[in-house]
């Protein structure tokens, strides 16, 4: 018996890193994976796992409404499309705020805003964000509009948890430290010696590793299952004690 076992799930930026993990263990825990990114070629890759492959780009909105209205019904939302955006405030047009606050947090809205009054009318929800611990957790160099959006994440999950609880709509959020993703693999290979910005990475790290995706996966699925269904509006801090 899995532990998603009859729950539909619905994803963005399942392609990779954190969002594939995640559609890989939700998969094999039972659930019926609606997965969901803009790069088609290696989200199709889930498909091996019986995964329903769909484009979307999250920072388009009639996109979204499309996709919505196409699923009738789902359990479990899990908004986890985000883009890191390195640098200081003076580092930071207009461009670069716009963007990471359209793709990190309206997105958000957008796709709650689309989805909740199917969770309404069946009087029961489940919606995981992804945050970071990078927010209004701890203010973390360079990460200037980074950790304004996944601060602002951590706001609308518990707005969004206060306004529902009453349809039975647990919304709840994951805040990671430094998980080893493509991504970040990108931001280490961008920085002049890789080799040593990694070693930076790690020594950050209090337990001298970084976290992996499937481990924020194993969060996300205790979230996700019927384990955790008496909580929510709260965010859940994975960072290997970065924060403390
Ligand atoms: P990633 O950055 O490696 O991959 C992001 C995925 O998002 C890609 O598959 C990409 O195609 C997709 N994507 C980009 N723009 C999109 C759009 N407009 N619409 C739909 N999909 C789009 O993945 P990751 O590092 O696992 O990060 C996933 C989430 O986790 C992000 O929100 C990120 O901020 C958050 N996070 C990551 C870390 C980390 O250290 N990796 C830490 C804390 C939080």
């Amino acid at each position: 018996m899995g532990r998603l076992d009859g729950k539909i799930v619905v994803l963005t930026a399942a392609a990779q890193g954190i969002g594939r993990a995640a559609a890989e263990t939700f998969a094999k825990e039972g659930a019926t994976v609606i997965a969901t990114d803009i790069q088609m070629e290696k989200l199709k890759e889930l498909e091996a796992l019986g995964v329903d492959c769909r484009k979307l780009d999250v920072t388009d909105s009639a996109m979204v409404l499309e996709f919505a209205a196409s699923i009738p019904r789902l359990d479990i939302l899990f908004n986890c499309a985000g883009f890191v955006f390195n640098g200081t405030i003076l580092d930071t047009e207009e461009k670069d705020w716009d963007f990471s606050m359209d793709l990190n947090v309206k997105s958000m809205y957008r796709i709650c805003r689309a989805f909740l009054p199917k969770m309404i009318t069946h009087n029961s929800g489940n919606i995981i964000n992804m945050s970071s611990v990078a927010s209004s957790i701890k203010g973390v160099p360079n990460r200037f509009v980074y950790g304004t959006t996944k601060a602002a994440v951590i706001g609308l999950t518990k707005a969004l948890a206060a306004d529902f609880v009453g349809n039975h709509i647990r919304v709840n959020c994951v805040c990671p430290g430094t998980v080893d993703t493509p991504s970040l693999q990108g931001r280490i290979q961008a920085q002049p010696d890789p080799e040593q910005a990694r070693k930076d990475f790690v020594a950050r790290q209090k337990l001298g590793r970084l976290c992996t995706a499937q481990e924020v996966a194993n969060l996300l699925l205790f979230l996700a299952s019927d384990e955790s269904e008496y909580i929510t509006g709260q965010q859940f801090i994975i960072d290997g004690g970065w924060s403390l």
